[in-house]
């Protein structure tokens, strides 16, 4: 039994017309009603929050919603990616023809002196001797195949390292 809030007759609960008055009673919830009202709310309101920001609901299980954002193919960082490294290529040919630009062609002067002796540039000229390569000991070739070996791995880590840079900053948008 319960109270009318009008004449203050007792009347069932289940009632929702009181009896003595004929007044409706507007429901009362509950306190634990409220907090359940409350809990649904703030989760509608944090998921409509996430599908305006293009999350895509998966699942909504009791008090539970999974949400995932659907990845999309980004042109304009496809495109851009595309014309930083024609760049990149244009610059590197750019470096070699500046490079070939400026180089100065040799010339040398080839005659001979009265004793039959080839002069280059006017100066007596010896074939430059071969130099003699001194034979590799097993301890030089282990020393070559290391370095060969170390600048390997640096060059890996040095491309990985632009990977990693690469993709960080194409998802930290
Ligand atoms: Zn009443």
């Amino acid at each position: 039994m319960k109270k009318c809030p009008y004449c203050a007759e007792e009347i069932q609960d289940e009632a929702i017309v009181c009896k003595h008055c004929g007044r409706e009673l507007v429901h009362i919830a509950t306190a634990e009603e409220t907090l359940d009202l409350k809990r649904a709310t703030v989760l509608d309101q944090a998921v409509s929050d996430y599908q305006n920001k293009g999350w895509v609901l998966l699942s909504k299980v009791g008090g539970v919603v999974q949400l995932k954002k659907p990845k999309k193919f980004n042109w304009l960082w496809f495109i851009l990616w595309t014309a930083a490294s024609w760049f990149a290529a244009f610059m590197g040919a750019l470096v070699y023809i500046l490079y070939y630009a400026v180089k100065k062609e040799k010339i040398i002067v080839l005659s001979t002196d009265n004793q039959g002796f080839l002069l280059l540039n006017g100066e007596i000229f010896t074939l430059p001797s071969k130099p003699i390569s001194k034979p590799q000991t097993p301890e030089d070739m282990e020393r070559q195949k290391k370095s060969t070996q170390q600048a390997l791995i640096y060059i890996g880590i040095a491309i990985l390292v632009i990977i990693v840079i690469a993709v960080i900053a194409s998802s930290s948008r």
